[in-house]
């Protein structure tokens, strides 16, 4: 933004130097009109005062070349009128200066015609002198122009003022000139009084030339450096300050001696004098609309190279934005979410950024890098949780017939009772013990008795319920706990536990089948802590079953011989203690 705002500003003022410097070249026209239309009244002058002073029979050329300098102005005026014809039209005070410049220069032709009609006997100076001053006027109230056109010039162009001002006085220097002549000339057609006064206007006149001249040499050669207008100015002091002017000023002072030449003739001799000065004006006119036109093109050229480096640095700015963005910001707000995404455990390898930058690149890398370390690290995460699990489930389990242990039975109650809350319809502990299993050992080894032990386990198993808890509480003895179940159910469940076993082989090579003697207890309502009492029942009831005879369920603390009697129904037929007893 701040790029676009340099390049616009630096555009928009190399753009209104360029406009003021063009409109500057346009108003220099107007300005030129004014000043040629200035310089046409004065020229007027000399061929008006040669037909007022002059006989009849010398008149026709004067005449001639009058109408011809009428022209010539008549021409400017018109220019004048459609140049500053907005002005004219707008300002009140340009109007009636226009409608001045014309009425005055009317009135002054008209004061010329008038005189010029009278017989030459009959003429008398004082109105070809009020004709000559009307004319004076006239080009009086041209200035207004030239004046408004040069403000305008140096309000666009302020580099110009020197020029404009210079060009001014080398105009008022050709008025002046000019004014000089007439003077001479009005001293020429009058007498004592008035030619007094006219003498005393043509001193003031020539100071004020004289003024002008100095004010022309001190400036214009320093200001415009033009070798050029150095020469004209020598020229103005060889061929009018050193020829036609000391000419007039001898005219002036000779008037009463001698043979003054006709006004004609002074004329003929004064005005090419002049024409040095009209040159030194139009040198420095040009001079100023060349430098004019010099500063348009600087400006138009300094428009051109600020809008080609303003379009330059824009593109710049532009393509950096776009090879930052690419390289940099986009890499940068990628990497932010692959950020976020390792946060959040999301460690998949995110799509590559082919454009992204070394320093960016280099991110990306160590994030991979990050994100392996996460994998890894997860990798161990699971692996510890796995073997924690192993532990935990090997901690819990006998390692020999794969159920439950002792303490992980333990365990196992408190979380029923939590889980549960104790609400369960029915709780019974069944127990039991091997018979004679030493005997297994005695005969075929700890490791068929092992097997035995192994096998024991894995036939009950079957028949215990997927809510029940099966462990072996030690050595050779089991314990099952049933829970949600009625006392007939755990009875049932403990017989037909008794009976399966010692129906079962538990052993192929050895063909050996084995019982077990087997302690029940049934609560229809047990406490968290309170099952281990029941395990005590069902324990005591085991060996209640092992001293009543064994392979049998003790249900009761009942006598022996009842206890007796209800192992004689239990017992399957054939079946006493291990086969190896
Ligand atoms: P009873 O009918 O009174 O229970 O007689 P029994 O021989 O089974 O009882 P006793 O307590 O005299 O012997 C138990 C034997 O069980 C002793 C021990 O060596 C054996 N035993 C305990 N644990 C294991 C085991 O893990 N593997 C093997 N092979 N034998 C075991
Ligand atoms: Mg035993
Ligand atoms: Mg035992």
């Amino acid at each position: 933004m701040v790029c676009l705002m340099m390049a616009g500003s630096t555009i928009a003022f190399s753009l209104s130097d360029y406009i003021n410097y063009k409109r500057g070249v346009t108003e220099f026209s107007r300005f030129h009109v004014a000043l040629h239309a200035a310089a046409a009244i004065s020229r007027e002058r000399a061929p008006a005062n040669s037909l007022m002073s002059a006989p009849e029979e010398q008149q026709p050329p004067f005449a001639v070349a009058l109408k011809e300098s009428r022209e010539e102005t008549d021409r400017d005026i018109a220019a004048i009128e459609t140049l500053f014809r907005t002005e004219i039209d707008t300002s009140p005070e340009m109007h009636s200066a226009f409608v001045a410049v014309k009425a005055q220069l009317e009135t002054g032709r008209s004061a010329v015609d008038a005189v010029a009609a009278v017989p030459y006997s009959e003429r008398n100076g004082a109105g070809i002198a009020d004709a000559i001053q009307a004319m004076f006027r006239a080009a009086d109230r041209a200035q207004t122009y030239r004046d408004v056109a040069g403000r305008s010039i140096i309000a666009l162009a302020p580099e110009t003022s020197a020029e404009v001002i210079l060009t001014s006085l080398a105009g008022t220097l050709r008025e002046r000139a000019g004014r000089v002549g007439s003077y001479v000339v009005m001293m020429l057609i009058s007498q004592g009084q008035a030619r007094a006064h006219y003498r005393v206007a043509f001193d003031g006149e020539l100071n004020r030339l004289l003024e002008v001249n100095a004010l022309l040499k001190t400036y214009a050669p320093g200001a415009l450096q033009s070798q050029d207008i150095a020469q004209l100015l020598d020229q103005v002091t060889v061929n009018y300050f050193a020829r036609s002017l000391p000419y007039a000023q001898q005219v002036a002072f000779e008037l009463n001696g001698g043979s003054p030449p006709t006004p004609a003739e002074f004329s003929a001799k004064y005005v090419p004098g002049l024409k040095s000065t009209e040159k030194l004006r139009e040198e420095i006119e040009s001079s100023a609309l060349t430098s004019l036109q010099k500063m348009r093109e600087k400006a138009f050229n300094i428009m051109l190279v600020s809008t080609l480096l303003a379009g330059t640095a824009i593109s710049v700015m532009l393509g950096l934005a776009y090879v930052l963005g690419r390289s940099l910001f986009r890499p940068m707000l990628a990497a932010i979410r692959q950020i976020e995404d390792i946060a959040a455990g999301n460690l998949l390898q995110p799509l590559p950024m082919p454009h992204a930058g070394h320093e960016a690149r280099e991110m990306f890398q160590r994030l991979d890098l990050l994100r392996e370390q996460q994998r890894f690290k997860r990798h161990l995460e699971v692996e510890r949780k796995s073997m924690t699990e192993e532990l935990r489930r090997l901690s819990q389990t006998d390692a020999l017939t794969g159920l439950l242990n002792r303490r992980a039975l333990g365990e196992a109650m408190e979380e029923l009772f939590t889980d549960s809350g104790a609400d369960f319809g029915g709780i019974a502990i069944i127990m039991f013990d091997i018979d004679h299993f030493k005997s297994i050992n005695d005969r075929y080894g700890h490791a068929v008795g092992d097997l035995v032990l192994q096998r024991t386990a894995q036939i009950l198993t079957h028949y215990v319920r997927a809510q029940d808890l099966f462990a072996r509480y030690g050595g050779e003895e089991f314990i099952i706990i049933l829970v949600d179940v009625t006392e007939t159910f755990a009875h049932t469940t403990a017989k037909r536990l008794c009976e399966t076993l010692a129906q079962t082989v538990v052993n192929e090579e050895h063909e050996l089948t084995v019982t077990a003697s087997f302690g029940v207890d049934w609560r229809a309502e047990c406490a968290s802590g309170q099952w281990e009492e029941l395990a005590a029942v069902a324990d005591r009831r085991l060996y209640q079953a092992k001293r009543n005879g064994r392979n049998m369920v003790c249900f009761s603390d009942m006598p022996e011989e009842e206890a007796a009697a209800a192992a004689e129904e239990t017992r399957p037929r054939g079946a006493s203690g291990a086969d190896a007893a």
